[in-house]
């Protein structure tokens, strides 16, 4: 494949492909041109380091059907009518928008895809024609299904279609999924559906014997208030280094981040250990971390998304150990990032932003935007690794942005990228 007119690094030039590496780099490559970037830069495919598919795909596929976003008739059916693919699963429907509609509604009024609302009372399914076709729901007629959640079921996992879409369009090439129930039911369809994504797959002990590359660490996902006694983490996670598998530790607290890093040490750290948000992280904390190895895998988004909550419930003392960047970078700490949406915006470049340009009181630990950029370039299945770059022998793995670095730059929240 010839790329040409992308700008690398500064100079504008053409990339030549061959397989899954990049062969050549220079000005003017002969050949016809498969793709030009007209001037934007091309940069090694992103890699959200931390998500949700199959959540953040329903939250996606969600169209709010209710109070305050859609008060009649017309703009319910605007609502179901805007573009998307596969199943719509509509929310919070009240019969205030439009009475009660049915199934024969839904067919004259909504899209030609498969269509389940749910009222906001959470009791009631209205289905579409589509829907209980592909439901194998005959009765009743009308498709107003009440408690009905355990034929919703039989839908199976959502459909990742669109989130796919829509990752793709910032020049997201690859993502670790990290939900800690994935088991070899989640991790088959997650293959199954994500096509060209490069995958990791974490989840539980249910993979750990599996032997695929896309199979990721051990996720282990405690809580403050139902942390287990430390004998019990530190078996779960020699039993995971045992079978030649790191694993991924939720920390969000203090509590959290110590009772793991106890764990990890008792238990003798493996390459490739993650610590996933380490969101309260002081001095201690990054030595500590520093000293077992392990990667940290942060939301540099939470910051600039969550302020007024945190402003409001962190004591004070503790803003200046809040998501931390700069310091874990300057204590030398393999760091990484992710959205963990649908918790957090997918939006690797939001993210970006917010890590270059935090929120007042927060700025200290703010990163260059050519360090930010890095977080979401480590390898898939390395998020500690170097970050990849656009040279001669390395992967192929490219997307080219609308504009130039320095455009892309001044203003990180509207870049968009072509995956090639
Ligand atoms: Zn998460």
């Amino acid at each position: 494949m010839l790329i040409r007119n992308v700008e690398v690094y500064g100079q504008i030039m053409d990339v030549r492909t061959k397989g899954k590496l990049i062969s050549e780099i220079g000005p003017h490559l002969g050949g016809v041109a498969d793709f030009n970037g007209k001037g934007g830069a091309i940069l090694p495919g992103l890699h959200d380091h931390h998500i949700h598919l199959n959540a953040t795909a329903a939250a996606l596929n969600s169209v709010r059907c209710g109070p305050p976003n859609v008060e009649d008739e017309e703009q319910l059916i605007a609502a179901l009518n805007a573009d998307g693919e596969g199943w719509l699963r509509g929310v919070g429907y009240h019969h205030s928008v439009a009475g009660e509609i049915d199934r024969e509604w839904l067919d004259a009024n909504g899209p030609d895809r498969p269509v389940r609302i749910q009222h906001r009372s959470g009791r009631l399914w209205i289905l579409n024609s589509r829907a209980l076709n592909e439901l194998a729901i005959k009765t009743p007629r009308n498709g107003r299904l009440y408690d009905s959640d355990h034929l919703m079921r039989r839908r199976g996992f959502p459909d990742l279609t669109s989130l796919i879409k829509k990752l793709k369009s910032w020049g997201i090439t690859g993502v670790t999924e990290v939900t800690p129930s994935n088991g070899l039911a989640e991790f088959d369809n997650y293959l199954e559906q994500a096509g060209d994504l490069n995958l990791s797959i974490m989840g539980n002990s249910e993979l750990t014997d599996l032997n695929h590359t896309r199979r990721g660490h051990l996720k282990l996902h405690y809580h403050d208030h139902d942390l287990p006694p430390l004998s019990n983490l530190v078996r779960e996670i020699s039993v995971a280094h045992h079978a030649g598998r790191p694993v991924a530790a939720h920390c969000v607290t203090r509590a959290e981040l110590m009772m793991t890093l106890a764990a990890i040490e008792e238990a003798g750290p493996m390459s490739g250990d993650r610590i996933e948000h380490a969101a309260i992280a002081d001095q201690a904390a990054i030595e500590w971390m520093q000293r077992l190895g392990v990667i940290v895998v942060t939301q540099p988004n939470f910051i600039t998304e969550r302020l007024d909550a945190y402003r409001q419930d962190v004591p004070g003392k503790d803003h200046p150990n809040l998501w931390r960047l700069k310091s874990f970078a300057d204590a030398g700490l393999r760091l990484a990032a992710g959205s963990d949406a649908p918790f957090g915006d997918p939006n690797p470049w939001a993210a970006m932003a917010a890590a270059v340009n935090r929120p007042a009181g927060f700025e200290h630990e703010a990163i260059s935007p050519e360090e930010a950029l890095a977080l979401y370039t480590k390898p898939v299945n390395d998020a500690g690794g170097k970050p990849r770059r656009v040279a001669v022998g390395e992967p192929a793995d490219l997307i080219v942005l609308d504009n130039s670095w320095e455009e892309a730059k001044a203003n990180l929240l509207a870049v968009r990228a072509s995956k090639l």
